[in-house]
């Protein structure tokens, strides 16, 4: 499948917003938003005129698809179901990629970025209740327990997700056993649970046009 392959830091200086990309890098005094925290580009730093509408709401659907690393067309696609799903269109898209079995592992803290959780996935690391799944998008539901395979807890990227997972916590919609290498996704989480600042009503305004 395709994939963005230029520069992580770029993009959060794109959106003007640290997207932790780049696993514990993002926490340090290296990271590049940190130091240089304004467009890149030749007129990064020239001064912008007033955003229209439609650029706010383009610049809001394309910060959460850089968070969760996701293309334009997988993005569409769980937007269009989240659509036809009983409750609020945007918080329906957000706990649906949230859902993801990449991102869950990264929130469990096996892995230190998503990117790299989706990395982990497809390479077999991973039995979600007992069977191995290597879908990065696999829905992930309330009870499902994820496991490291046995023979891949010693893998490093994933002894570096437990060792930096303390940074940033694990959610409390989940539950983990590190010494047993396993976790429970005990429910869905509610929207105040995800922290970063999106505004996923103008992601629907911006598709509902
Ligand atoms: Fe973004 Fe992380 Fe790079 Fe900082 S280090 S700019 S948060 S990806």
């Amino acid at each position: 499948m395709a994939r963005y392959i230029g520069s992580a830091c770029r993009l959060c200086r794109r959106e003007n917003l640290k997207l932790f990309l780049k696993g514990d890098r993002c926490y340090g005094d290296k990271c590049a938003f940190e130091r240089r925290p304004y467009a890149p580009g030749q007129h990064g730093q020239a001064r912008a005129g007033k955003p229209s509408d439609y650029r706010i709401q383009l610049r809001e659907k394309q910060k959460v698809k850089r968070i969760y690393g996701l293309l334009e067309k997988q993005f569409r696609g769980y937007y269009t179901r989240s659509e036809r799903q009983k409750g609020i269109t945007g918080t329906n898209l957000l706990l649906m990629i949230e859902s993801r079995l990449d991102n869950i592992v990264y929130r469990m803290g096996f892995a230190a970025s998503r990117n790299q959780a989706r990395q982990l996935v497809r390479h077999k690391h991973f039995v979600v209740n007992g069977k191995t799944v290597n879908i990065p998008s696999y829905q992930v539901k309330p009870g499902d327990r994820v496991e490291v395979l046995e023979k891949s807890r010693k893998v490093p990227q994933i002894l570096e997700g437990m060792e930096t997972v303390v940074r940033r916590g694990i959610p409390s919609w989940m539950e983990v056993e590190k010494e047993k290498f396993k976790g429970t996704m005990k429910a869905l989480p509610n929207r105040e649970d995800i922290t970063m600042p999106i505004q996923e009503q103008l992601i629907v305004e911006l598709y509902s046009k």
